[in-house]
């Protein structure tokens, strides 16, 4: 009898998970023992289908949830991944990036291997990269040396040895930097460094794994032992060193599932290939291959938009032609806007999101996304100053930040004195407090806020935790903190998410900012003298509209500062998306170039002071000068000489936030 309710249970749970898919996923999910490929464009369910599959497997019980090893490319997507997992009630299955698969199983082996401890990781190439330079005699700066490191991440990841380096560059069309025998040099100069000083970088992670299990039969078979299901997501993004080490996983085997939509290829100038997706066939005769067209995730509107402009790329040969079909029910029309300048964007994005949070839509179901990390500070000041909250990464390996840890460690010492079931949230909050958090008041920029950000996460996950069962007490909490700790599985902060297109990618929200859309930011600038990598820019931009599930916002502004005086044309991309000179916000009504101010006597004398507080201001904190304030606010500040912060904050342009940051100066200013 017990065994038949068993039976009966696994069956259900194992019909659940499929009764969650269409025909075609569910094909895909039932061929659970490989080779599987899923070819198909954005959103149309590629990895609900694998999260499925392995779902399906382990409840049919063909999986060892242990033996399941899923990998996928940013920390984001892998925490995406493990998230669905657990929303299907899998545990024990592997979720990682390869990076952090090699890492935990090089580390393992190092001493077998290795004959030591695992090496130092080289985490920034510059300083080994500007040394080689050196050596060769190359005068080099910042972006040259910059550029210098991207080339040789590039040859590694192509599997291209110095000696390669030269035919490799000039085949595949690279911009070099310098001379290609230069680089070359360059290159070797920094391998033999980087091993006088006994370290690694990010690339031989991945080598030195696919090394140690195809050189040592011993490593192979605990490795393959271990792993005997694989899937890879995004794999249009698989570079030659990671398909290495997949090969090297698999040592011939055939069980593994690829997902990917080669119209999302993102990497090729790092190296992707994403030939090997649409090989997988070739390589796999008797591969199941699916194909997927329903697109579950967006509105007509938004997928309308990304089948247009995906179908002004070149088609290239033999790719099927991947067009998306709408299934949701209808939504607003994606808007257009131009502003005058990205100050003025960043604004009306940040008022933006702050009515669509009084209106009830959640903050952490937004995004702002941009094309390059510089994009976001004048976006992080300005969702600060509107009072909205923000996350600048993901809640990507959580619980080993040094704050939480921290905080368990206290939360774990408090429990073991003892805890009242049906306090638990007060007796979190009063933990945390010991550590100087204070609940209500976020503290400004960078790592500070961060730091207030998890453990605002912990408090948020206490109040969860309580709702779902009122008597859990401390001890239980500090149990399912380590519970979650021990899946990688963390706590959603809340918040818009802001990110770059490359970080969003597989992820997912209902209202989706795409901002900063002109010419030479996307496509950006290196890529505009060859196709191919305008191409790939055309691709970032399908990637970022379709992370909206509802409201698409894409804006741009020509100026950078306020009055800078060369404008940027808006992105080329937009033509034939966009109307043709796109509605123009009201913002930009105001007279472009604002009237110098003139400020006579005393106030005159404070803007001038004001000015160049602002100017040291900016310069220590990296950031523009209007990103501290703009004249305007300077000219209000001199003309009112506010003496306390309550004087202060009433003047427009000044924020809860800039009141922390600058309050006390701008007020020392004014007594002079
Ligand atoms: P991307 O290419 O952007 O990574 P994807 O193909 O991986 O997209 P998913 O993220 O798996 O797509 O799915 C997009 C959204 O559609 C998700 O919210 C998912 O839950 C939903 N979805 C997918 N398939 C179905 C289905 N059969 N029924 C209901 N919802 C679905
Ligand atoms: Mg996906």
């Amino acid at each position: 009898m017990a065994q038949l309710d068993t039976e009966a249970r696994v069956e259900t749970r194992a019909d659940a998970v499929l009764g969650a898919l269409d025909d075609e996923q569910r094909e895909a999910a039932q061929a659970v023992a490989g080779p599987v490929c899923i070819l198909a464009g954005a959103g149309t369910g590629k990895t609900r289908t694998i999260t499925h599959r392995i779902a399906y497997g382990v409840h049919t019980g063909v999986y060892v949830p242990e033996q399941v090893l899923a990998v996928t490319f940013t920390a984001r997507a892998a925490g995406e991944l493990r998230g669905r997992l657990a929303g299907l009630d899998v545990g024990g299955v592997q979720a990682r990036t390869f990076h952090a698969a090699a890492m935990r199983q090089l580390r393992y082996f190092a001493p077998r291997v290795l004959g030591g401890p695992m090496p130092a990781l080289v985490e920034n190439k510059l300083r080994l990269v500007a040394a080689a330079a050196s050596r060769s005699r190359l005068s080099t700066d910042r972006t040259s040396l910059r550029d210098l490191a991207s080339e040789i991440e590039w040859a590694k990841t192509t599997l291209a040895t110095p000696d390669d380096y030269p035919r490799r560059a000039r085949d595949a069309g690279r911009d070099t930097p310098f001379e290609a025998a230069a680089v070359a040099a360059v290159y070797a100069g920094y391998e033999s460094a980087k091993q006088r000083d006994g370290a690694l970088d990010f690339e031989d992670l991945l080598l030195v794994t696919a090394y140690a299990i195809e050189e040592h039969a011993d490593v192979a078979r605990q490795v393959r032992g271990q792993y005997r299901h694989f899937v890879v997501d995004e794999y249009q993004d698989v570079n030659p060193l990671q398909q290495r080490l997949l090969d090297a996983w698999l040592g011939g085997r055939a069980d593994l599932c690829v997902v990917g939509d080669p119209n999302q290829t993102i990497y090729s100038f790092t190296g992707a290939d994403p030939d090997y997706l649409l090989g997988f066939a070739d390589r796999y005769p008797d591969a199941s291959v699916v194909k997927l067209e329903r697109d579950y995730r967006s509105t007509p509107q938004v997928v309308g938009l990304a089948n247009r402009l995906i179908g002004q790329a070149p088609r290239r040969k033999g790719l099927p032609e991947l067009r998306l079909h709408g299934q949701r029910a209808d939504g607003p029309e994606p808007t257009f806007t131009e502003y005058p300048d990205e100050p003025a964007e960043a604004t009306a994005v940040a008022a933006r999101c702050r009515a669509l949070i009084d209106g009830g839509t959640p903050a952490s179901e937004m995004a702002v996304l941009f094309r390059i990390n510089a994009q976001s500070q004048v976006y992080e000041s300005a969702l600060a100053d509107a009072g909205v909250p923000y996350v600048l990464k993901g809640g990507e390996r959580f619980f080993e930040r040094p704050e939480v840890r921290e905080a368990v460690l206290l939360l774990r010492g408090a429990a073991a004195g003892g805890s009242d079931p049906g306090a638990l949230v007060p007796t979190v909050r009063d933990v945390l407090a010991s550590t100087g958090w204070v609940e209500h008041r976020p503290p400004a920029g960078g790592a500070a806020r961060d730091r207030w950000q998890s453990l605002a996460a912990l408090v948020d996950l206490a109040v969860d935790l309580v709702a779902e069962n009122s008597t859990l007490d401390l001890a239980g909490f500090v149990a399912h903190l380590a519970e979650r700790a021990g899946a990688q599985h963390a706590p959603t902060v809340q918040g818009v998410t802001l990110a770059s297109i490359h970080a969003a990618k597989g992820l997912e929200w209902d209202v989706v900012f795409v901002v900063g859309l002109v010419d030479g930011v996307l496509p950006i600038a290196q890529s505009l003298s060859r196709p191919p990598a305008v191409d790939e820019e055309r691709r970032l931009l399908y990637v970022a509209v379709t992370r909206a599930r509802e409201q698409l916002m894409l804006s741009w502004s020509p100026a950078r500062n306020p009055g800078a005086k060369r404008p940027r044309p808006r992105s080329r991309f937009l033509t034939g998306l966009a109307p043709d000179s796109g509605p123009t916000a009201p913002t930009a009504r105001r007279p472009a170039k604002r009237p110098k101010v003139v400020l006579e006597g005393e106030a005159g004398e404070l803007f001038e002071r004001l000015r160049a507080w602002r100017s040291s201001a900016a310069q220590s904190a990296s950031v523009p000068a209007y990103v501290v304030f703009t004249d305007a606010t300077l000219q209000a500040i001199a003309e009112t000489r506010p003496a306390t912060l309550r004087e202060l904050s009433g003047l427009p342009g000044i924020g809860a936030r800039k009141l922390d940051l600058y309050g006390e100066d701008v007020l020392a200013a004014v007594t002079g």
